[in-house]
């Protein structure tokens, strides 16, 4: 009976533990084996007919929430299947997992919450965070992503409903360059919420209190990295989405001290630089020759503005030239020496304007003397314009076509997301340059015809970038994160664009095949960490070798 019983529970346990759920795909022995017999259709089903079956049930589903419930719910009960459902088509997929449906579920969480994922670390627990920690049943965990909830995509306070956010980044980590699923961990630090609408929610499930700050705020979060430390001691933390007041300083708070990096800031500059990479190989000017200027002077630009500077001064160029070719525009105009209130992070960017040429016409403001786009454009002359603003339309026909006359090929990135937020669209950029604009959005616009020809617009997204960093993180247990190690990235990436893609104007690798694209990107970042004695394993033979043999195979 005894004997009987514990059967019994190890059949259920194999039913009901994700990680080792087959469905239908245990074989005869493993049934008799594992006291499975009976409790399972008779029919044994390989892979293929259970992705079949998913296909049918996911496109079932009457709406991309119900979808986004369908996969998460998956994810739960055969885990493997989830991570081969997403990698047999990404495209088809990821906008699931990840945004933009992610923002409407972490909107909605409070509401379609069913089984909880991840950890949930609140200020209720100060003081007692490593011990909190340890009830995570996995003892080898290896990547945390993190958030506070506090600028959730371009949504604002979410507070813990943000958890969307670590959980979907960490599928991508394990569908695109397979980080396996068991050493990641997907945190909330709950510290409260300012939004009003979950305050009076009475099915929101986070602390219902105001947000801490200052002090208390900066406070928690050291306990919070001491006690990785202390628990997961070979582990990466991945902060994401804090708002830019918080996210700069924890940046530099922890960076040189921990593993750890922001895909905010560092991902987002990587993911940027590979497409100026690409956009210089269809110009045939080289990175130092261009001239950027950015609108919005947030976390996103000064990372990507940075990472240039770095780039430009490993290929032995000046600092002080690097950073006088990277111009800014915030909501009072153009960036300038004299323009008071300036953030910290911003004053390198600030430059002496006194011998610029500004246009008699040109607009000024209290703070500027250059308020309007495209008089900016017309004083800088720039060769790349980035939007990373948040202001839709901010890149009007009279910008694009300014850019259009001062380049042959202007280099535009309108970044902003979701699409409501993007400065225009590639149809815009496209038509307004006739069809000379390179072009890469935020959020993704379809493929184009202008003039008889193709046009297919290349999407910034980190998921190029932040997957196969952790990747090679994971398989070196690398001790720090560096910005070089963002560079090398971006060379990777870059280097893996062909030049059919580039033919259509496409600067980036195709979504289609982001896995080995990773992984070839991760092998790059492995050998740079060994290169510069930052991985805590020894080095192997054969880097490339050693990086695919950690790849997550989820078949069966
Ligand atoms: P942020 O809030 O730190 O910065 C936004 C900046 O825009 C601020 O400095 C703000 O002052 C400025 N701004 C606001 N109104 C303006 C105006 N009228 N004119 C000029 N500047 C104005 O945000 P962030 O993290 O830097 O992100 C900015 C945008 O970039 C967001 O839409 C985000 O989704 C997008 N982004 C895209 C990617 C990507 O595609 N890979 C990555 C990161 C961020």
């Amino acid at each position: 009976m005894a004997q009987a019983r514990s059967e019994a529970s190890t059949a259920v346990r194999t039913l009901t533990d994700a990680r080792l759920n087959l469905g239908g795909a245990f074989t005869e022995e493993q049934r008799e084996q594992l006291g499975l017999v009976g409790l399972l259709p008779d029919g044994i089903e390989p892979l293929e007919i259970q992705l079949d079956r998913a296909r049918l049930q996911f496109d079932a589903q009457g709406s991309d929430l119900a979808k986004y419930q369908y996969l998460s719910a998956l994810q739960d009960r055969q885990e493997r299947l989830f991570y081969a459902l997403l990698r047999s088509d990404f495209e088809r997929y990821m906008p699931i997992v990840y945004t933009p449906t992610v923002g409407e579920a972490c909107q909605k969480f409070g509401h379609i919450l069913r089984r909880p994922k991840g950890m949930y670390l609140s200020i209720k627990r100060k003081g007692t965070l490593a011990n909190v920690l340890r009830n995570w049943p996995i003892k080898e965990v290896r990547i945390i992503v993190v958030t506070d909830g506090e600028r959730i995509l371009g949504l604002g306070d979410q507070g813990v409903c943000g958890m969307g956010i670590p959980v979907g980044k960490l599928a991508l980590y394990t569908g695109c360059a397979g980080v396996p699923p068991e050493v990641t961990l997907p945190i909330v630090l709950d510290v409260g919420t300012n939004n009003a609408s979950f305050l009076a929610d009475p099915l929101y499930p986070g602390l219902k209190m105001p947000r801490i700050s200052g002090d208390e705020y900066f406070a928690f979060v050291d306990e919070f990295v001491d006690a990785v430390q202390e628990v997961f001691p070979h582990c990466c933390i991945q902060f994401e989405d804090f708002t830019n007041k918080h996210a700069t300083p924890l940046l530099r708070r922890y960076r040189d001290n921990v593993c750890c990096f922001n895909d905010d800031i560092q991902g987002t500059a990587s993911v940027a630089v590979a497409g100026l990479f690409g956009a210089c190989r269809i110009v045939q000017k080289p990175m130092r020759e261009q001239i950027l200027l950015f609108m919005g002077a947030g976390s996103a630009g000064v990372g990507i503005a940075d990472l240039f500077v770095t780039q430009l001064m490993s290929d032995g160029y000046c600092e002080a030239d690097a950073i006088r070719k990277c111009w800014f525009v915030n909501s009072r105009g153009m960036v300038h020496a004299k323009m008071p209130n300036l953030p910290d992070y911003l004053q390198r960017y600030a430059h002496d304007i006194s011998h610029l040429t500004i246009p008699p016409s040109a607009r000024a403001g209290v703070d500027s003397p250059l308020l309007d786009l495209a008089d900016i454009v017309e004083t800088v002359r720039p060769t790349a314009l980035i939007g990373v603003s948040t202001v839709a339309h901010a890149f009007n026909e009279r910008v694009v076509r300014t850019m259009a006359r001062l380049n042959t090929r202007p280099i535009i990135f309108p970044l902003s997301n979701p699409t409501s937020k993007s400065e225009c669209t590639a149809d815009e950029a496209i038509r307004w340059s006739e069809g000379r604009a390179i072009v890469a959005s935020g959020s993704p616009f379809a493929p184009l015809h202008y003039g008889g020809k193709l046009f297919v617009p290349g999407q910034g997204n980190n998921v190029y970038i932040y997957p196969a960093v952790g990747m090679a993180i994971y398989a070196t247990q690398a001790s720090r994160v560096t910005d070089a190690m963002f560079l090398r990235a971006a060379e990777s990436l870059a280097s893996q664009t062909t030049e059919q893609d580039l033919s259509v104007g496409l600067i980036y690798p195709p979504i289609s095949s982001i896995l080995e694209t990773s992984i070839e990107v991760a092998i790059a970042v492995a050998r740079f960490i060994f290169e510069n004695k930052l991985a805590r394993v020894p080095q192997p033979g054969d880097i490339d070798q050693f990086v695919r043999s950690k790849v997550y195979d989820p078949s069966f």
